[in-house]
């Protein structure tokens, strides 16, 4: 009697712990579906999450405006990577150099260059041409093409497809929920592509003068050039930044491009040398078509004069 009393006394809250645990390791399971993927900077978080929705957890390697340029991987950031399912790496010259030292010790991580079939652009500097400049640019080997493909709609379809194709193979029982996501996807970037061209379309100086050289593909994508201030990630030489000087007056280029990277007060400098309103974008910014978007509406509403 004595023990039939206690175990009703007891039998509720074992059935209450029973239930709590099974949630608890229900809870576990749905965690361990979710894919996790590492990505290096903020806009391939974007183009994941486009595609991965809800079934991925996704964390970034360069995160709060850290530099593609000039980085090194922490060993926890390394261990990061390691202990993912997918690591998105987007063609930069510290992810080569470690990507060959992870794939000796990967084990089930899957590391997959987004930027792998895109071809690469030489970096801009077209006033280098002139004699008696002490810039010079690096022979342009893998590690001194262009690395910004993220800036162009066309390019990131590419990216978008090599996105999916891995989601599917890692994860082929949610292929159709990423086959769906990523068509919406696509739709996106067409529509993305069809409102930039528009703003695009009233704009007759088809230069974009940069402090940064990040819009080259972009420029490239809508027929325009791009004069950075920046050679390689370094300030110009005088002679250099006299021509630059030069080129944006005789062209009547009226707006400087910089980034919240940008040493604001060299900028201004140079900007009011030339006459020119500064405006800012963005290309880390994770909100990738609301930053393109932005940055196409400012160039359409350039002052030109
Ligand atoms: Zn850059």
């Amino acid at each position: 009697m004595t023990n039939k009393f206690r175990f009703m006394q007891i039998a509720p809250v074992l059935a209450a712990f029973m239930a709590a645990l099974v949630s608890c390791s229900g809870d576990a399971e749905m965690e361990k579906e979710k894919l996790s993927i590492v990505v290096t900077i903020p806009p391939q978080a974007y183009f994941v999450e486009k595609i991965a929705g809800e079934k991925a957890d996704i964390s970034i390697i360069l995160s709060g405006g850290k530099d593609p340029h000039f980085f090194e991987f922490s060993t926890r950031e390394i261990s990061q990577i390691l202990s993912a399912d997918i690591y998105f790496s987007i063609g930069l010259p510290q992810e080569a150099a470690l990507v060959a030292r992870l794939s000796a010790s990967s084990g089930t991580l899957r590391i997959v260059d987004t930027g792998e079939d895109i071809p690469r652009r030489l970096p801009d500097a077209p006033f280098l041409a002139n004699s008696g400049n002490s810039d010079t640019l690096p022979p342009a080997d893998e590690e001194n093409t262009d690395p910004h493909i993220w800036l162009s709609p066309a390019l990131v379809k590419l990216q978008a497809q090599k996105i999916i194709d891995t989601l599917i193979v890692a994860d082929p029982k949610n292929a159709s929920y990423y086959i769906s996501r990523h068509a919406l996807f696509i739709t996106e970037i067409d529509n993305l592509d069809r409102e930039i061209q528009r703003q695009l379309s009233v704009v007759k100086e088809k230069t974009l003068l940069v402090y940064h050289p990040a819009f080259g593909y972009f420029a490239d994508q809508y027929g325009f050039t791009q004069i950075p201030v920046e050679i390689e990630g370094k300030e110009p030489a005088a002679r250099s930044l006299s021509i630059l000087i030069e080129t944006a007056r005789r062209k009547r280029i009226r707006t400087l491009f910089v980034e919240p990277q940008t040493p604001q007060k060299k900028a201004q400098i140079i900007a009011s040398s030339i006459g020119a309103e500064i405006m800012q974008i963005d290309p880390l910014a994770r909100n990738w078509t609301e930053t393109l978007l932005d940055f196409a509406k400012k160039i359409g509403g350039r002052k030109t004069e």
